[in-house]
This record gives structure tokens, sequence and C-alpha cells, in this order.
């Protein structure tokens, strides 16, 4: 079969591998669809993990063989893959910290070498361990709506992390696919949310997402620079928030006045869907006392030493630029001690929401068709993931289709 392989960092390549062997209480899934998730692209970025692996984990496809002891599934049924399933009974898992979990850090989903998801492969093996997360896709709904229930679960896992009531006003920082994600999530939550992204087009999503207010961010006080991020990662982050409360990191809001009842209270809970240091600073400032904070993109352990050291003749230049200086994030610990403000992360997935996940994506009160905004072949999946690394502003969720005709 045709598999794109890791070997090396930034090297991906289109070979022809056996089609995995499977056992008795294991499947064999011809894969339709993968999405292209953040968390691949830094493993193939920057190297974290060795080579060689398939990687792809956001995966949906067609069940083909079904070993004697995998009797609740079927061959031909239409399904969607979970390659993470904790073991619900270890001492994290009662603390519901799945993804600390031992058996969850195992991949049960593998197209050859070192499991690492396989979706970017024409067939997948299921191993027993990840069965339960195995979710059949409903006649109406597509592969792609199927693919998507994985990054959906991560981001419900993290709205429940917050205390919110109805009414509450949530900034969401970032209006890309997984941004999106939040705003339409929170809304039927009942929240009132603010999104704000560097792009125009995004904005307009997520107004369709159900944002009350959107708020174009901006790159930082002096213009044109760039985000603490290494130079072919995402760069475009908002690095500062028209507030009138912060008018000192920023004088003129380039756009828009803050919503005035927002204004007026605070925002209760702030979501950084980017890994801007100066996006978290910004929110623990804005939100009230007693609110949240949750991060959602900073998945890169030591990301600003390794930028200090990058960018240190810059910052020699210019000392007082403001997000040229990522290690300037600093915490004045009374606000989370007398102002009672919470700093929370969310990684990764809740098997136990796996259901209502489910119920949201296919009856569509999450529309994630309007997330998918480009779709590639098996053999472009190079280049599916170097677009999805430099968002533009007509991509959003990038997919690998491998042949089929219906998304
Ligand atoms: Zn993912
Ligand atoms: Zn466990």
């Amino acid at each position: 079969m045709r598999a794109v392989v890791y070997r090396g960092v930034n090297d991906l390549r289109l070979e022809t591998v056996p089609v995995p062997r499977i056992g008795p209480h294991e499947l064999l899934v011809q894969v339709a669809v993968c999405g292209v998730c953040p968390t691949d692209i830094k493993k193939i970025q920057y190297g974290t993990v060795p080579p060689p692996r398939i990687f792809g984990h956001e995966t949906a496809g067609t069940i083909v063989r079904a070993g004697a002891r995998a009797r609740a599934f079927k061959i031909g049924d239409r399904v969607a893959l979970h390659h993470h399933v904790p073991c619900l009974d270890c001492h994290f898992c009662r603390h519901h910290a799945f993804a600390q979990c031992e058996t969850y850090k195992r991949t049960g989903i593998t197209a050859g070498f070192e499991p690492a998801g396989g979706g970017y492969a024409q067939y997948v093996r299921v191993m027993p361990f990840v069965l339960p997360g195995v979710v059949k896709i409903p006649a109406r709904n597509s592969f792609a709506e199927g693919a998507l229930l994985e990054p959906v679960n991560t981001v419900l896992k993290a709205v429940r992390r917050l205390n919110l009531l109805p009414g509450d006003q949530v900034l969401v920082a970032g209006q890309g696919p997984v941004g999106l994600m939040f705003t339409r999530l929170l809304q039927l939550a009942g929240a009132r949310v603010i999104a704000t992204d560097l792009m125009e087009s995004r904005l307009k999503l997520a107004k369709k997402f159900g944002a009350r207010w959107t708020m174009l961010a901006q790159t930082g006080p002096a213009g044109g620079a760039e985000m603490p991020l290494r130079p072919d990662a995402r760069q475009r982050v908002p690095a500062s928030i028209p507030c009138p409360q912060l008018s000192t990191l920023n004088p003129q809001p380039r756009k828009g006045a803050w919503p005035r009842g927002a204004a007026l209270r605070g925002l209760d809970a702030a979501v950084i869907a980017v890994p801007s240091d100066a996006a978290v600073q910004q929110a623990l400032q804005l939100i009230r006392c007693g609110g949240q904070v949750l991060l959602f993109a900073h998945t890169k352990r030591n990301a600003k030493a390794e930028v200090r050291s990058e960018k240190s003749e810059v910052q020699n230049r210019s000392r007082s630029h403001f997000s040229l200086q990522p290690s300037a994030f600093s915490l004045d610990l009374a606000s989370i001690c007398l102002d009672e403000k919470d700093l929370l992360g969310s990684y990764s997935s809740d098997f136990t929401l796996q259901r209502e996940v489910a119920r949201l994506v296919f009856s569509r009160q999450l529309d994630v068709r309007g997330l998918i905004s480009h779709s590639f072949p098996l053999e472009q999946t190079a280049a599916a993931v170097q677009l999805a690394s430099r968002p533009t502003e007509d991509s959003l969720k990038i997919i690998v289709a491998a042949g089929v005709s219906r998304l």
C-alpha cells in the first residue's frame, strides 16, 4: 500500500509499505480521510520523535477486515477512530486527567513502524485497547465529519474545564479551526463570545460560528513585529487586544472599540488558542476577579528559551520591543491568590465525552464542514502539512483524503 513516511525533520516521503496484518482482536480500516493536526506538524517540523513513523491521527474510513474476536464490528462499517483511549481505572483517570494515563499515552493505531496514528496511509491497524474509541459514522454524515470528532473532543474537554454561567463573556484568542470550534461550543454553552484574530476573513467566520463580537488583533505596538515563535512556525497570532484598560500596551486600537458591556464588567474567561505569551498576559489582566484563563496552544516545551537564543541579536537592538521579549512574561501571583484568577491548561481528549461529541458533530449543531478549506490527495500530504503550518486568508482545516468522492 502507499503511505507517507516521516523520515526526518521536514522529510515526508511517499513509499510502498506492507498492508498491516491484524490479530484476532483487531480491525483493518481503509482510510478515507485524515485531518492534519498541529501536534503532528510540530513533530514533523521539530523532529521531536525519532523516525521512521507514519503520522495522522484524525482518521475516518471503512472497516475492511475484522479479527475473529472483534465481533462488535463488521466489514463495511464507516467509522471514526480514536488513537488514544484511557484505561478509566488508574489514579490519573480517576482524577479525570486522562491525558496523563499510561494506557492513554500508548498509540493504538498504526500503518507500520512505531505506532503514530498511521492516517497518512491507505490502511491502518486498530489495536484492541483503542476499540472502545471506534465510532460509527451515520449514513448522512461524511468521513470528514467523522475525522473531526477527535479535535472537537479536545475542544469540548477544554470548554468543560471552565466554570461558566449563561451569559458569561468569554474571549477566544485565535480563530483558526480550533478557535472556531471553541467559539461555537462556547456559544452553545450559553456564553457570549468575543473572538479575535489577525485575519479579517476569520473574524467573518467567527460571526457565523456564533461570536457575539469580533475584533481584529494586532501584531504589536511598533507594527510589523513578529511574535515570539520560530520563523517557520505560525507567526500570525494576536499580540495585543484593543482595550481601554491596556492603553499602555496598545495606545491606538486599529479597529473597533472594545465591546461596551464587556469593557464594563471584564471578561469571565479567556481561551488562548494561539501560542502567544503576550495574549496570555493580556488575558490575565482582562478577566474579572475570579475569572479563568485557559491555555490550549502552548504545547511546545521550553519554547521561550529557544526563541530567546535565536532572537538575542534582535533583542539587543530593540530591548523595549514588546513582542520581541518573550521572556518578559511575568505573573503577579497575587492575581491568582488575591484576585482568585485561575490559569488552566487543557490537552488532548476526554474519552467520556465521546458520545456527546458525536452528537454535536453528527447533528451539525457544530457543523464542522464549514471548517474544512482544503483537501489533498495522499500523495500530497507534505503540501497539506506545509499549508496547515502556514495559514493563509483562505485556509482553515486541511485534510488528506485518500481518494474519496464524498467528503
Ligand atoms: Zn489532533
Ligand atoms: Zn488510566
